[in-house]
């Protein structure tokens, strides 16, 4: 079995040299009652979190409250879809879709029938839709918009990392939904497609604009009622600099922070008093509770045509590390997704 790994622990931008393939023999005989598995990895979630699971552990202590630090030298562990190949769990069977949290690997060996992992119906999809807009991206957008943004219609709402697979989501929703819309995306074909594509109001390149306050003045000379934050630092600054009173800013990800120690976002807490501006992290894994919501929301709108999948898909197990680091250079537009192999 072919996989991924991390020669020693990444702190600051990751880089090809921070990664390498390993093998290891992989035996199909399981121990009956152990409950392990293996299954054949097909497509993996590409996940900017991950950056913060590799890190030395002083600086990822924080980050890694909900998720176990990365070991040099073990395959690294994230979502995706699979078919099983053997199993000794009584609940799983040969040739079995399953999604959940499998490796970056051509295989995955689950150990112990501890590991989130559960049959799936695609109903129609394309396989890869589990792990991007009817997966953890999708229901991150769903819940981090629904429940924690608590909209209203008409309100004007800011996204960034707009074209990124939660941030485009995000966006989708919100038209759908009747808010006024604007994304900030970091390039040209990125902002052509949030305007031209996805229904965007309106959208622009941060990377063009020398103060980010005055930017988003321009884009809402009225403020801004909802920020949805995916990056973090000055842009969060700028926002809050913008809200409007009893504005709620969900702080789904700081992405700009992960691959930089020095950089944190530190808004004026005068706006945020006075203004009475709720400042929300949270995570996906808050929001099972709408999950089938979710799910019939989305498929809904998906089959009428009025919400698009948009993903980004490298191929093969080779391309693990490109395809991660390029979440830091703004190389993925859309649902970064590693396909490992057919079917
Ligand atoms: P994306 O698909 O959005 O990929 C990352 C994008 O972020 C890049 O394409 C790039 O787009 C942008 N970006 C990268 N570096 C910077 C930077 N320094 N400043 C500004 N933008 C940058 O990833 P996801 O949609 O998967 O994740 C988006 C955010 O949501 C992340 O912060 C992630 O950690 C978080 N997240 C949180 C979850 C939760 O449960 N709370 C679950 C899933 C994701 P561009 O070209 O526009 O710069």
């Amino acid at each position: 079995n072919r996989y991924i790994t991390i020669k020693t622990q990444v702190d600051g931008e990751p880089k090809e040299s921070d990664f390498e393939l390993k093998t290891s023999a992989l035996s199909l005989s399981l121990d009956s009652g152990s409950n392990d598995m293996i299954v054949k990895n097909l497509y993996v979630s590409i996940d900017p979190y991950q950056i913060n699971r590799m890190k030395s552990h002083s600086s990822s202590q924080k980050a890694i409250g909900f998720a176990a630090a990365i070991t040099p030298g073990e395959a690294i562990d994230a979502y995706g879809v699979a078919k099983v190949v053997a199993s000794a769990n009584p609940e799983f069977e040969k040739d079995d879709l399953v999604v959940g949290l499998i490796t970056w690997g051509d295989y995955s060996l689950l150990k112990g029938g501890n590991y989130m992992l559960r049959k799936f119906d695609p109903m129609g999809f394309p396989l890869s839709y589990q792990v991007g807009i009817l997966g953890f991206s999708g229901l991150t957008a769903y819940g981090g918009f629904f429940k924690v943004c608590k909209p209203k219609k008409g309100e004007k709402v800011f996204v960034s990392a707009a074209s990124g697979s939660v941030g485009n989501l995000v966006g989708q929703y919100a038209k759908l939904f009747g808010c006024y819309v604007v994304g900030c995306a970091g390039s040209k074909e990125k902002v052509a497609l949030l305007k031209e594509k996805l229904g965007f109001d309106d959208a622009f390149n941060y990377k063009e604009e020398s103060d980010l306050k005055s930017a988003l003045k321009r884009y809402f000379p009225d403020g801004i009622d909802i920020y949805f934050d995916n990056v973090g630092a000055e842009m969060l600054e700028a926002a809050v600099a913008n809200m409007n009173t009893f504005g709620r800013v969900a702080v789904c990800g700081v992405i700009s922070e992960y691959t930089d120690a020095a950089k944190r976002a530190a808004p004026d807490m005068l706006d945020v008093v006075y203004k009475r501006i709720t400042i929300q992290g949270f995570l996906a894994a808050d929001h099972m509770n709408v999950f089938s919501d979710f799910i019939s929301t989305t498929t809904d709108h998906l089959r009428t045509g009025k919400l698009y999948a948009i993903e980004d898909v490298s191929n093969g197990l080779e391309s693990f590390p490109s395809a991660f680091i390029g979440l830091f250079r703004g190389h993925n537009t859309g649902k970064k997704i590693v396909k490992v192999a057919d079917e």
